[in-house]
Protein backbone atom coordinates (compact mmCIF):
# COMPACT_ATOMS: atom_id res chain seq x y z
CA UNK A 1 0.00 0.00 0.00
CA UNK A 2 1.30 3.39 -0.92
CA UNK A 3 -0.16 6.81 0.41
CA UNK A 4 -0.36 9.36 -2.28
CA UNK A 5 -1.90 11.92 -0.72
CA UNK A 6 0.42 13.50 1.97
CA UNK A 7 -1.07 15.73 5.13
CA UNK A 8 1.19 19.05 4.69
CA UNK A 9 3.05 18.13 8.26
CA UNK A 10 4.40 15.37 6.57
CA UNK A 11 5.29 17.27 3.45
CA UNK A 12 7.39 19.81 5.74
CA UNK A 13 9.54 16.84 7.30
CA UNK A 14 10.29 14.57 4.04
CA UNK A 15 13.31 16.37 3.75
CA UNK A 16 14.37 15.42 7.22
CA UNK A 17 13.68 11.86 6.71
CA UNK A 18 15.74 12.32 2.87
CA UNK A 19 18.88 13.75 4.55
CA UNK A 20 18.63 10.70 7.19
CA UNK A 21 18.60 8.47 4.27
CA UNK A 22 21.37 9.85 2.38
CA UNK A 23 23.44 9.62 5.07
CA UNK A 24 22.70 5.70 4.89
CA UNK A 25 19.83 5.01 7.32
CA UNK A 26 16.14 4.31 7.67
CA UNK A 27 13.29 7.07 8.49
CA UNK A 28 9.74 6.63 8.66
CA UNK A 29 6.90 8.32 9.87
CA UNK A 30 5.61 5.82 12.81
CA UNK A 31 2.49 5.52 15.08
CA UNK A 32 -0.42 8.17 15.43
CA UNK A 33 0.75 10.16 11.81
CA UNK A 34 0.59 6.99 9.76
CA UNK A 35 -3.21 6.03 11.45
CA UNK A 36 -4.84 9.46 11.44
CA UNK A 37 -3.13 9.88 7.69
CA UNK A 38 -5.13 7.04 6.59
CA UNK A 39 -8.32 7.66 8.39
CA UNK A 40 -7.87 11.26 6.83
CA UNK A 41 -8.14 13.09 10.22
CA UNK A 42 -5.61 16.10 10.98
CA UNK A 43 -2.11 14.63 13.10
CA UNK A 44 -1.36 16.02 16.54
CA UNK A 45 2.18 15.52 16.26
CA UNK A 46 4.36 13.65 13.67
CA UNK A 47 6.56 11.02 15.41
CA UNK A 48 9.89 9.61 13.19
CA UNK A 49 11.78 6.76 13.78
CA UNK A 50 15.13 5.76 12.66
CA UNK A 51 17.82 3.32 12.76
CA UNK A 52 20.43 5.72 13.44
CA UNK A 53 21.50 6.41 17.17
CA UNK A 54 20.88 9.27 18.53
CA UNK A 55 24.66 10.55 17.94
CA UNK A 56 23.96 9.84 14.59
CA UNK A 57 21.77 11.51 14.05
CA UNK A 58 23.44 14.56 16.03
CA UNK A 59 26.15 14.22 13.21
CA UNK A 60 23.62 14.48 10.01
CA UNK A 61 21.87 18.00 11.53
CA UNK A 62 23.36 21.54 12.01
CA UNK A 63 20.37 21.81 14.53
CA UNK A 64 19.20 19.35 16.93
CA UNK A 65 17.97 19.48 20.59
CA UNK A 66 18.42 16.43 22.97
CA UNK A 67 14.46 16.32 24.37
CA UNK A 68 14.91 12.41 25.21
CA UNK A 69 18.00 11.64 24.67
CA UNK A 70 18.01 8.57 27.04
CA UNK A 71 14.94 7.35 25.10
CA UNK A 72 16.77 7.95 21.78
CA UNK A 73 14.95 10.75 20.87
CA UNK A 74 16.52 13.89 19.08
CA UNK A 75 15.01 16.86 17.74
CA UNK A 76 15.78 18.24 14.25
CA UNK A 77 15.21 21.93 14.23
CA UNK A 78 14.49 22.19 10.22
CA UNK A 79 13.28 25.79 8.75
CA UNK A 80 11.65 26.53 12.17
CA UNK A 81 10.08 23.44 12.64
CA UNK A 82 10.86 20.59 15.51
CA UNK A 83 10.96 17.25 14.69
CA UNK A 84 11.27 14.46 17.35
CA UNK A 85 13.39 11.22 15.74
CA UNK A 86 13.25 8.02 17.66
CA UNK A 87 15.88 5.32 17.32
CA UNK A 88 13.99 2.01 17.23
CA UNK A 89 14.07 0.55 20.14
CA UNK A 90 13.03 -2.52 22.16
CA UNK A 91 11.86 -2.01 25.32
CA UNK A 92 13.01 -4.97 27.66
CA UNK A 93 12.81 -5.73 31.27
CA UNK A 94 9.25 -4.34 32.20
CA UNK A 95 8.46 -4.52 36.04
CA UNK A 96 5.26 -4.10 38.33
CA UNK A 97 3.82 -3.66 34.76
CA UNK A 98 4.13 -0.48 33.94
CA UNK A 99 6.55 0.93 31.41
CA UNK A 100 9.92 -0.76 30.81
CA UNK A 101 13.63 0.22 33.09
CA UNK A 102 15.62 0.99 30.26
CA UNK A 103 15.43 0.70 26.40
CA UNK A 104 17.81 -0.79 24.02
CA UNK A 105 18.58 0.80 20.93
CA UNK A 106 18.29 -1.76 17.84
CA UNK A 107 18.95 -1.17 13.58
CA UNK A 108 15.26 -3.33 12.56
CA UNK A 109 12.34 -1.22 12.13
CA UNK A 110 10.18 -4.62 12.76
CA UNK A 111 11.89 -4.65 16.55
CA UNK A 112 10.43 -1.51 16.75
CA UNK A 113 6.99 -2.23 15.58
CA UNK A 114 6.43 -4.83 17.76
CA UNK A 115 6.96 -3.12 20.67
CA UNK A 116 3.58 -0.77 20.18
CA UNK A 117 0.53 -1.13 21.51
CA UNK A 118 -2.12 -1.41 18.98
CA UNK A 119 -2.28 -2.98 15.09
CA UNK A 120 -3.32 0.02 13.78
CA UNK A 121 -0.55 2.00 16.10
CA UNK A 122 2.55 -0.62 14.45
CA UNK A 123 2.13 0.88 11.04
CA UNK A 124 5.22 2.94 9.34
CA UNK A 125 5.39 5.23 6.11
CA UNK A 126 8.55 6.29 4.20
CA UNK A 127 9.24 9.64 2.39
CA UNK A 128 7.79 8.01 -1.05
CA UNK A 129 4.41 7.19 0.92
CA UNK A 130 5.55 3.36 1.30
CA UNK A 131 3.59 1.67 3.96
CA UNK A 132 5.06 -0.58 5.97
CA UNK A 133 2.27 -3.01 7.91
CA UNK A 134 3.51 -5.75 9.49
CA UNK A 135 0.18 -7.03 11.44
CA UNK A 136 -2.75 -6.60 9.80
CA UNK A 137 -2.82 -2.83 10.93
CA UNK A 138 -4.15 -1.56 7.64
CA UNK A 139 -6.98 -4.14 7.90
CA UNK A 140 -7.42 -3.47 11.16
CA UNK A 141 -7.89 0.10 10.51
CA UNK A 142 -10.18 -0.33 7.44
CA UNK A 143 -12.66 -2.51 9.33
CA UNK A 144 -12.22 0.08 12.27
CA UNK A 145 -11.21 -2.74 14.86
CA UNK A 146 -8.53 -2.38 17.88
CA UNK A 147 -6.50 -5.15 18.33
CA UNK A 148 -3.32 -5.47 20.27
CA UNK A 149 -0.12 -6.45 18.49
CA UNK A 150 0.71 -9.91 19.57
CA UNK A 151 -0.33 -11.58 22.29
CA UNK A 152 -2.74 -9.14 24.19
CA UNK A 153 -1.82 -10.88 27.65
CA UNK A 154 1.74 -10.45 27.09
CA UNK A 155 1.49 -6.83 25.99
CA UNK A 156 -1.12 -5.54 29.10
CA UNK A 157 1.37 -7.46 31.74
CA UNK A 158 4.39 -5.16 30.26
CA UNK A 159 2.14 -2.22 30.49
CA UNK A 160 -1.22 -1.95 31.34
CA UNK A 161 -1.53 1.42 30.83
CA UNK A 162 -2.19 0.09 27.42
CA UNK A 163 -5.60 -1.54 28.61
CA UNK A 164 -6.64 2.21 29.19
CA UNK A 165 -5.34 3.26 25.77
CA UNK A 166 -7.15 0.76 23.97
CA UNK A 167 -10.41 1.82 25.24
CA UNK A 168 -9.33 5.21 24.59
CA UNK A 169 -9.13 4.66 20.81
CA UNK A 170 -12.12 2.58 20.59
CA UNK A 171 -13.92 5.75 21.81
CA UNK A 172 -11.91 7.91 20.05
CA UNK A 173 -12.08 6.82 16.66
CA UNK A 174 -15.09 4.89 17.42
CA UNK A 175 -13.65 1.50 16.78
CA UNK A 176 -14.96 -1.89 18.13
CA UNK A 177 -13.07 -3.97 20.38
CA UNK A 178 -11.58 -7.17 18.60
CA UNK A 179 -12.73 -10.07 20.96
CA UNK A 180 -9.30 -11.45 22.31
CA UNK A 181 -8.44 -8.08 23.34
CA UNK A 182 -11.25 -7.29 25.19
CA UNK A 183 -11.36 -10.80 27.04
CA UNK A 184 -7.12 -10.28 27.70
CA UNK A 185 -8.39 -6.97 29.33
CA UNK A 186 -11.32 -8.39 31.25
CA UNK A 187 -8.48 -11.03 32.34
CA UNK A 188 -5.62 -8.17 33.41
CA UNK A 189 -7.90 -5.28 34.45
CA UNK A 190 -6.55 -5.37 37.89
CA UNK A 191 -2.67 -4.59 36.64
CA UNK A 192 -4.51 -0.92 36.25
CA UNK A 193 -3.55 -0.34 39.67
CA UNK A 194 0.20 -0.45 39.09
CA UNK A 195 -0.21 2.50 37.07
CA UNK A 196 0.32 5.97 38.17
CA UNK A 197 -3.24 8.01 38.36
CA UNK A 198 -1.99 10.91 36.33
CA UNK A 199 -1.16 8.71 33.29
CA UNK A 200 -5.18 6.77 33.51
CA UNK A 201 -6.19 10.30 34.01
CA UNK A 202 -5.18 11.14 30.71
CA UNK A 203 -6.63 8.22 28.93
CA UNK A 204 -9.97 8.68 30.94
CA UNK A 205 -10.65 12.14 29.62
CA UNK A 206 -9.34 11.25 26.59
CA UNK A 207 -12.09 8.62 26.27
CA UNK A 208 -14.58 11.07 27.59
CA UNK A 209 -13.71 13.31 24.86
CA UNK A 210 -14.00 10.78 22.17
CA UNK A 211 -16.13 10.38 19.20
CA UNK A 212 -18.16 7.38 21.08
CA UNK A 213 -17.82 8.14 24.59
CA UNK A 214 -20.91 5.95 24.75
CA UNK A 215 -19.00 3.00 23.67
CA UNK A 216 -15.92 3.49 25.58
CA UNK A 217 -17.47 4.33 29.14
CA UNK A 218 -19.69 0.96 28.69
CA UNK A 219 -16.28 -1.09 27.72
CA UNK A 220 -14.51 0.76 30.28
CA UNK A 221 -17.52 -1.16 32.86
CA UNK A 222 -17.71 -4.05 30.39
CA UNK A 223 -13.84 -4.86 30.95
CA UNK A 224 -13.46 -4.38 35.05
CA UNK A 225 -11.00 -1.20 34.10
CA UNK A 226 -13.55 1.07 36.06
CA UNK A 227 -12.66 -0.98 39.49
CA UNK A 228 -9.11 -0.28 39.63
CA UNK A 229 -9.54 3.43 39.19
CA UNK A 230 -9.93 5.79 42.16
CA UNK A 231 -13.47 5.86 43.78
CA UNK A 232 -15.05 4.47 40.69
CA UNK A 233 -15.71 0.99 41.85
CA UNK A 234 -18.48 2.39 44.04
CA UNK A 235 -20.33 4.03 40.90
CA UNK A 236 -20.76 1.30 38.66
CA UNK A 237 -24.41 2.16 38.56
CA UNK A 238 -23.80 5.47 38.08
CA UNK A 239 -21.42 4.85 35.34
CA UNK A 240 -23.34 2.93 33.48
CA UNK A 241 -25.94 5.63 33.46
CA UNK A 242 -23.51 8.21 32.35
CA UNK A 243 -22.85 5.35 29.53
CA UNK A 244 -26.28 5.35 28.49
CA UNK A 245 -26.72 9.00 27.97
CA UNK A 246 -28.23 9.47 24.73
CA UNK A 247 -25.55 11.11 21.93
CA UNK A 248 -23.06 11.69 25.01
CA UNK A 249 -20.24 13.94 23.41
CA UNK A 250 -18.04 16.30 26.12
CA UNK A 251 -16.45 19.22 25.02
CA UNK A 252 -13.95 19.35 27.68
CA UNK A 253 -12.66 18.01 30.53
CA UNK A 254 -15.07 20.40 32.71
CA UNK A 255 -18.18 19.31 30.92
CA UNK A 256 -16.76 15.79 32.04
CA UNK A 257 -16.23 16.19 35.51
CA UNK A 258 -19.21 18.32 36.02
CA UNK A 259 -21.33 15.30 34.47
CA UNK A 260 -19.42 12.50 36.52
CA UNK A 261 -19.94 14.80 40.04
CA UNK A 262 -23.71 15.12 38.90
CA UNK A 263 -24.54 11.77 37.88
CA UNK A 264 -22.67 10.21 41.38
CA UNK A 265 -25.12 12.19 43.46
CA UNK A 266 -22.06 14.13 44.68
CA UNK A 267 -22.50 17.64 45.71
CA UNK A 268 -19.82 19.97 44.42
CA UNK A 269 -17.58 19.87 47.49
CA UNK A 270 -18.03 16.02 47.17
CA UNK A 271 -16.63 16.23 43.48
CA UNK A 272 -13.61 18.14 44.82
CA UNK A 273 -12.91 15.18 46.51
CA UNK A 274 -13.36 12.81 43.88
CA UNK A 275 -11.30 14.81 41.82
CA UNK A 276 -8.10 15.39 44.32
CA UNK A 277 -8.01 11.64 44.58
CA UNK A 278 -8.08 11.58 40.97
CA UNK A 279 -5.15 14.58 40.91
CA UNK A 280 -6.63 17.08 38.74
CA UNK A 281 -5.57 20.60 38.59
CA UNK A 282 -6.87 23.02 41.40
CA UNK A 283 -7.86 25.34 38.44
CA UNK A 284 -9.97 22.52 37.14
CA UNK A 285 -11.45 21.70 40.13
CA UNK A 286 -12.53 25.29 40.73
CA UNK A 287 -14.41 25.01 37.54
CA UNK A 288 -16.13 21.81 37.66
CA UNK A 289 -16.86 23.38 41.55
CA UNK A 290 -18.59 26.41 39.84
CA UNK A 291 -20.54 24.38 37.08
CA UNK A 292 -21.66 22.10 38.72
CA UNK A 293 -23.25 24.60 41.44
CA UNK A 294 -24.67 26.88 38.64
CA UNK A 295 -25.99 23.54 37.48
CA UNK A 296 -28.09 22.59 40.13
CA UNK A 297 -28.69 25.87 41.05
CA UNK A 298 -32.86 26.00 41.28
CA UNK A 299 -32.96 29.66 39.90
CA UNK A 300 -32.01 28.13 36.61
CA UNK A 301 -28.93 29.47 34.23
CA UNK A 302 -30.35 32.68 33.51
CA UNK A 303 -30.43 33.97 36.98
CA UNK A 304 -28.59 37.01 36.57
CA UNK A 305 -26.60 36.62 39.67
CA UNK A 306 -25.87 32.76 38.90
CA UNK A 307 -24.82 34.26 35.40
CA UNK A 308 -22.35 36.52 37.03
CA UNK A 309 -21.09 34.27 39.48
CA UNK A 310 -20.33 31.60 37.05
CA UNK A 311 -19.75 33.24 33.77
CA UNK A 312 -20.14 32.94 30.28
CA UNK A 313 -17.87 29.95 29.56
CA UNK A 314 -18.87 27.48 32.30
CA UNK A 315 -22.46 28.67 32.32
CA UNK A 316 -22.23 27.36 28.96
CA UNK A 317 -20.49 24.19 29.98
CA UNK A 318 -23.31 23.67 32.27
CA UNK A 319 -25.92 24.11 30.09
CA UNK A 320 -24.29 21.86 27.80
CA UNK A 321 -24.87 19.41 30.83
CA UNK A 322 -28.31 19.77 30.70
CA UNK A 323 -29.06 19.53 27.60
CA UNK A 324 -27.51 15.97 27.92
CA UNK A 325 -29.72 15.11 30.45
CA UNK A 326 -32.72 16.37 29.04
CA UNK A 327 -33.49 19.50 29.92
CA UNK A 328 -33.91 21.54 27.35
CA UNK A 329 -35.25 24.67 28.51
CA UNK A 330 -32.96 27.21 27.58
CA UNK A 331 -30.55 27.59 24.54
CA UNK A 332 -27.02 28.45 24.48
CA UNK A 333 -27.86 31.88 22.60
CA UNK A 334 -30.31 32.33 25.29
CA UNK A 335 -27.58 32.29 28.09
CA UNK A 336 -25.10 34.34 25.49
CA UNK A 337 -27.33 37.37 25.21
CA UNK A 338 -28.37 37.21 28.75
CA UNK A 339 -24.63 37.39 29.47
CA UNK A 340 -24.37 40.43 27.45
CA UNK A 341 -27.02 42.06 28.77
CA UNK A 342 -25.60 41.75 32.33
CA UNK A 343 -25.26 45.63 33.68
CA UNK A 344 -21.52 44.70 34.90
CA UNK A 345 -19.16 41.65 34.40
CA UNK A 346 -16.69 41.76 37.23
CA UNK A 347 -16.45 43.08 40.94
CA UNK A 348 -14.42 45.86 39.64
CA UNK A 349 -17.27 46.81 37.01
CA UNK A 350 -19.00 48.19 40.03
CA UNK A 351 -19.09 51.85 40.41
CA UNK A 352 -18.68 52.08 43.49
CA UNK A 353 -15.98 50.77 46.19
CA UNK A 354 -14.60 50.29 49.62
CA UNK A 355 -12.53 53.25 49.69
CA UNK A 356 -15.56 55.57 47.95
CA UNK A 357 -17.52 54.57 51.49
CA UNK A 358 -14.79 55.10 54.00
CA UNK A 359 -14.05 58.46 52.42
CA UNK A 360 -16.89 59.66 50.66
CA UNK A 361 -19.50 58.74 53.40
CA UNK A 362 -17.03 58.44 56.35
CA UNK A 363 -17.94 55.06 57.06
CA UNK A 364 -15.50 52.47 59.10
CA UNK A 365 -13.52 50.16 57.40
CA UNK A 366 -14.97 46.58 58.57
CA UNK A 367 -17.15 43.94 57.47
CA UNK A 368 -20.00 46.35 56.66
CA UNK A 369 -18.45 47.35 53.80
CA UNK A 370 -18.38 43.89 52.32
CA UNK A 371 -21.95 43.58 53.25
CA UNK A 372 -22.74 46.93 51.41
CA UNK A 373 -21.36 46.43 48.58
CA UNK A 374 -22.25 42.62 48.20
CA UNK A 375 -25.85 44.33 48.44
CA UNK A 376 -25.36 47.00 46.22
CA UNK A 377 -23.95 44.34 43.56
CA UNK A 378 -27.05 42.29 43.73
CA UNK A 379 -29.11 44.67 43.57
CA UNK A 380 -27.04 46.67 40.07
CA UNK A 381 -27.60 42.65 38.36
CA UNK A 382 -31.20 42.31 39.33
CA UNK A 383 -32.41 46.10 37.91
CA UNK A 384 -32.55 47.41 40.91
CA UNK A 385 -29.75 49.78 41.05
CA UNK A 386 -28.06 51.88 38.08
CA UNK A 387 -24.41 51.33 38.22
CA UNK A 388 -24.01 54.71 38.31
CA UNK A 389 -21.88 56.00 40.89
CA UNK A 390 -23.58 59.17 42.43
CA UNK A 391 -26.99 56.60 42.59
CA UNK A 392 -24.87 54.27 44.22
CA UNK A 393 -23.73 56.92 47.12
CA UNK A 394 -27.40 58.30 47.17
CA UNK A 395 -28.54 54.47 47.76
CA UNK A 396 -25.78 53.77 50.34
CA UNK A 397 -26.07 57.08 52.41
CA UNK A 398 -29.88 56.72 52.54
CA UNK A 399 -30.33 53.14 53.75
CA UNK A 400 -26.95 52.44 56.19
P1 LIG B 1 -2.37 10.67 19.94
O1 LIG B 1 -1.11 11.46 19.84
O2 LIG B 1 -3.43 11.04 19.00
O3 LIG B 1 -2.86 10.55 21.33
P2 LIG B 1 -0.69 8.46 19.25
O4 LIG B 1 -0.98 7.14 18.62
O5 LIG B 1 0.27 9.36 18.55
O6 LIG B 1 -2.06 9.17 19.49
P3 LIG B 1 1.07 8.65 21.48
O7 LIG B 1 0.75 8.45 22.93
O8 LIG B 1 1.49 9.99 21.00
O9 LIG B 1 -0.21 8.14 20.69
O10 LIG B 1 2.18 7.56 21.12
C1 LIG B 1 2.81 7.50 19.84
C2 LIG B 1 2.99 6.06 19.45
O11 LIG B 1 3.82 5.38 20.40
C3 LIG B 1 1.71 5.23 19.41
O12 LIG B 1 1.05 5.36 18.18
C4 LIG B 1 2.21 3.84 19.67
O13 LIG B 1 2.75 3.28 18.50
C5 LIG B 1 3.36 4.06 20.63
N1 LIG B 1 2.94 3.98 22.05
C6 LIG B 1 2.58 4.99 22.86
N2 LIG B 1 2.30 4.56 24.11
C7 LIG B 1 2.51 3.24 24.10
C8 LIG B 1 2.42 2.20 25.08
N3 LIG B 1 2.03 2.46 26.34
N4 LIG B 1 2.73 0.94 24.70
C9 LIG B 1 3.12 0.69 23.44
N5 LIG B 1 3.22 1.59 22.47
C10 LIG B 1 2.93 2.85 22.78
MG1 LIG C 1 0.93 11.21 19.37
Amino acid sequence: MRITKFPNEFINAIPVLKSIQKAGFEAYFVGGCVRDTLLGIPLHDVDIASSAYPAEIKEIFKKTVDTGIEHGTVMVLDHGEGYEITTFRTESTYQDFRRPDHVTFVRSLEEDLKRRDLTINALAMDADGNVVDLFDGLSDLKNRVIRAVGDPHERYHEDALRMMRSIRFMSQLDFTIEDETENAILANAELLEKIAIERIHVEWIKTLLGKNPNAGVAEFIKTNLYKYCPEFDQYKEQLNKIAAIPNLSLANENQCWTLIGHEFGLSPQATTVLMRKWKSSKELINQVEATQTALENETGLLNSEVLFETGLELTLDANHIKHLLGDNQVTDQQVIERYDALPIKNNSDIALTGTDLIKELSMHPGPQIGEILAKVKKMILNGQLKNEHQELIKFVSQNY
